[in-house]
């Protein structure tokens, strides 16, 4: 597991032989970019994705919620930009016949090949930045023709022009009908609707979780990069005059939120940091990103933006209807600060931080997941030792009397050993076993994932235990704390 590789190749098969993620349409030859979730990658998503939604509408009373629809009015994207300016730069291999983003092609050559000539290095991206920012598409062809980049596979220079290519997916036959690629234009359309509905004041916020769609030209690296993903975004709606104060909360708030996750510290790398955005996007007027170390480095999870009144301004244009507030005597478009983070890419962030290879005392070694308890799939699973004297039924009765609390499992198909290490696969924070000190004190053996100590304690115990140990309530918690 040491070199990144082999550890991101460990984790994609792990994913699979253990029911979190499959190639999505597998047995027609899979779907580039595209995965879905197995049956413990749903229940790992629902926690991730309850936490989210409970820390942002039930922890903040200013903040409420929206499931807006994927199909909107073909209007929203032009107001919005996206038809215009949702464009990355493309570059064709006519040999190869793959795409490639330039701006990437470059910055890779330059991390691989000046590493000893960090002045030229410098040159080199200062250079390609400043022709993004001029959107010189001229001179970053000829910065590739320059540094003789060539086609990973084929080795040759045998390139198209650079172009603009819309990420959009639009729906054939239906004239300007795209998939959303972003969440937001859904919480923009209902903001009258939610105003007046809720009675909210500024400042509040609206939140929400759904899929977006983006027709990535380099789609890769797992759940990173997906063609269709989730989102959980927040748009807080704000006075003009305190977009900057509140720009820097939420930067804090989402951070300390990250933290308290609490994802694999033990090799001490610190696994946050904070960027501003060098190039802003063309709703947003100040933008950072939380980037998270993944396998592959330090790259962004969370986007924190400010839209100021882009957004309501141009609907209130293209709609002709008028978005605003109107309380003590004031009557204006409100400015939006967003929080907006990446469902799946936070799957990611927690899967590969949990999963580890530990050596045993015996010399042998197990797979663990070592997800935040309140995260786990399963909370716990109930075994009997052995499938005879009685042990299944009791163990069965345990199971069924306390499953309607907590997401449990009942297992009796192997030597108890394998079932311990099976749970230890998935994240199962605990183990129950009957065994035949059961029948005569009405006790059980708990084991503990990370730490495999054993106990005995009272059957009656049971439930109690795994709410305190893998509930919501300790996180949120700490979360409720206000910075
Ligand atoms: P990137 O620079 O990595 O393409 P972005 O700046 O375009 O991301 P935003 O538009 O700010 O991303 O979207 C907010 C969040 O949505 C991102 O921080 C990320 O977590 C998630 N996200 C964006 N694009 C994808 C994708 N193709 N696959 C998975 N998650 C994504």
């Amino acid at each position: 597991m040491k070199k990144c590789s082999d550890f991101f190749d460990f984790l994609i098969s792990h994913a699979k032989v253990y029911g979190f993620i499959f190639p999505s349409s597998e047995i027609y030859g899979g779907l580039n970019a595209i995965y879905d979730y197995g049956p413990h990658g749903v229940e790992l998503k629902n926690n991730i994705k309850e936490l989210w939604w409970k820390s942002m509408t039930q922890l903040h009373e200013n903040i409420v919620g929206v499931d807006s629809s994927i199909l909107m009015h073909s209007d929203v994207w032009h107001a919005s930009g996206h038809v215009d300016k949702f464009n990355e730069l493309l570059i064709d291999h006519k040999d190869s016949k793959k795409r490639y983003r330039p701006e990437i092609l470059i910055q890779e050559y330059v991390k691989k090949n000046f590493l000893d000539d960090p002045k030229k290095k410098e040159k080199i991206l200062s250079r390609l930045s400043k022709s993004l920012d001029k959107q010189d598409l001229i001179d970053i062809k000829v910065l590739i023709d320059e540094l003789c980049i060539c086609d990973p596979v084929f080795k040759t220079k045998n390139w198209t022009e650079i172009r603009h290519f819309n990420m959009m997916f639009k729906i054939r036959n239906e004239k300007d009908l795209f998939l959303r690629p972003e969440t937001a234009q859904g919480v923009f359309l209902n903001f009258h609707n939610i105003v007046k509905s809720s009675r909210m004041k500024i400042p509040f916020g609206i939140a929400q979780i759904g899929k977006s769609f983006r027709n990535e030209i380099v789609a890769r690296r797992f759940l990173f990069r997906m063609r269709e993903f989730e989102q959980m975004e927040m748009q807080f709606f704000v006075l003009p005059e305190e977009e900057i104060k509140w720009y820097e909360y939420w930067k804090k708030n989402r951070l300390k939120w990250h933290l308290e996750l609490n994802l694999g510290y033990d090799d001490k790398t610190y696994y946050y940091q904070l960027c501003d955005h060098d190039h802003l996007s063309h709703y947003e007027s100040a933008g950072s990103d939380i980037e998270f170390h993944f396998p592959f480095g330090f790259k962004e999870i969370e986007g924190i933006h400010s839209r100021r009144d882009f957004d309501l301004k141009n609907h209130e244009l293209f709609s002709k209807k008028k978005i605003r507030i109107v309380e003590w005597k004031k009557n204006y478009i409100p400015y939006v600060i967003e929080t907006s983070l990446g469902l799946d890419r936070l799957f990611l962030a927690i899967f590969s931080s949990s999963l580890k290879k530990e050596k045993l005392k015996n010399g042998k070694e197990r797979i663990v997941l070592k997800l935040p308890y309140f995260l786990s799939p399963i909370k716990a699973a109930i075994f009997p030792l052995v499938r005879k004297d009685g042990l299944q039924e009791i163990a069965k009765k345990i199971f069924h009397d306390i499953k309607i609390r907590h997401r449990l499992v009942y297992d009796e198909k192997e030597s108890i050993g394998k079932l311990y290490r099976r749970q230890d696969a998935i994240g199962t924070p605990f183990c129950f076993t009957v065994d035949y000190d059961t029948i005569k004190t009405d006790t059980v053996t708990m084991r503990n994932r990370d730490s495999m100590e054993q106990k005995r304690i009272h059957i009656k115990e049971i439930s109690k235990i795994i709410k305190k140990e893998t509930g919501f309530e300790k996180i949120l918690k700490k979360l409720s704390i206000i910075i």
